[in-house]
């Protein structure tokens, strides 16, 4: 099983961090290589409730590059379960990605799909009927079990001293969980990687379980995505490049290569107040960098 052993939470300094703050990055990336970061977390209660239900396996959903999708075959091959992933596109002549090929290489079952059909609802129900004793995960493992198991990554570490704790966000399911488990003093910000996603507000809500009161604040940021999700630009590669011979932490380039960079914009100008100690999320996702030819990231 995967421990949280590995995890380290490690201070940084930049050339531009103002001295007048100071950050610290939770690696959850250092937790497995595939089922890496917020994944895990994710994942494990879904796990937990398919074993107590006696289920057979996990049926999940996602895109061709999804982490969930690699990470859910991975952690159900170590669960003993076994697992079905439905695909949105179409295979291209039989080739399989990175993300796909080590979701079959840990025994997953893959099946294809049109977008249009992956979008339709009676899609999810047809694969639903057709594995009666799976346990269902929906796309990027958003659900209330999902955000439960977010809950569990601040007490990993002391992190009660930080006053501020950014992450990225897909779904909104990490997010909800370290809202949920924050101290009341914090201030949590979620970084959107998707553009347009004004849904994510209600999404979160709809996750959060503590009465409004004892609340810590909460803000979504939806400027910082670059162009949508998985666009990347040479500033972004530059960017991640540098950060890692700074620091010597790797990101990633759809998820915490855009957190880091939209905390190193937040910093420019002026969004922590003097004296903040920030905790940034690393939620993994490193193996998604695989997608970019040898030698445009330096690590
Ligand atoms: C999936 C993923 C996220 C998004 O998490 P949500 O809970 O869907 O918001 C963030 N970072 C990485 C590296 C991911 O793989």
């Amino acid at each position: 099983m995967l421990s949280y052993d590995n995890i380290t939470l490690d201070t940084f300094q930049t050339s531009w961090l103002p001295a007048q703050l100071s950050a610290a990055m939770l690696r959850l990336d250092k937790i497995h290589p595939e089922v890496s970061g917020n994944k895990w977390f994710k994942l494990k209660y879904n796990i937990a409730a398919a074993t107590a239900d006696h289920c057979n396996g996990i049926l999940t959903f996602g895109g061709a590059y999804s982490n969930h999708i690699a990470a859910t075959a991975v952690a159900c091959k170590e669960a003993g379960l076994a697992c079905m992933g439905i695909i949105r596109g179409q295979e291209h002549d039989g080739h399989l990605n990175h993300t796909l090929q080590t979701a079959e290489d840990n025994g997953m079952g893959l099946v294809f799909v049109t977008r249009e059909d992956y979008r339709n609802n009676i899609t999810r129900k047809t694969y639903e009927a057709l594995f009666p004793d799976y346990h269902v995960v929906p796309e990027g493992g958003h659900n209330a079990l999902g955000a439960k198991g977010c809950e569990d990554i601040l007490s990993i570490h002391p992190t009660a001293h930080y006053t501020h704790i950014l992450c990225a966000v897909g779904t909104g399911t990490t997010l909800a969980g370290l809202i949920n488990s924050a101290a009341p003093h914090q201030h949590i910000t979620g970084i959107a990687v998707l553009k347009g996603a004004a849904y994510l507000e209600e999404e979160v809500a709809s996750l959060l379980h503590l009465p409004q009161e004892n609340r810590p604040q909460w803000q979504l940021l939806h400027d910082h995505h670059l162009g949508g999700y998985a666009k990347k630009t040479p500033a972004l590669i530059d960017f991640i490049n540098t950060f890692y011979t700074e620091t010597g932490i790797p990101t990633d380039i759809i998820y915490t290569g855009k957190l880091v960079m939209a905390f190193h914009h937040l910093a420019q100008q002026g969004y922590f107040p003097t004296g903040s100690r920030i905790l940034l999320i690393h939620t993994g996702g490193l193996q998604g960098n695989l997608s970019l030819p040898p030698g445009v990231l330096s690590f």
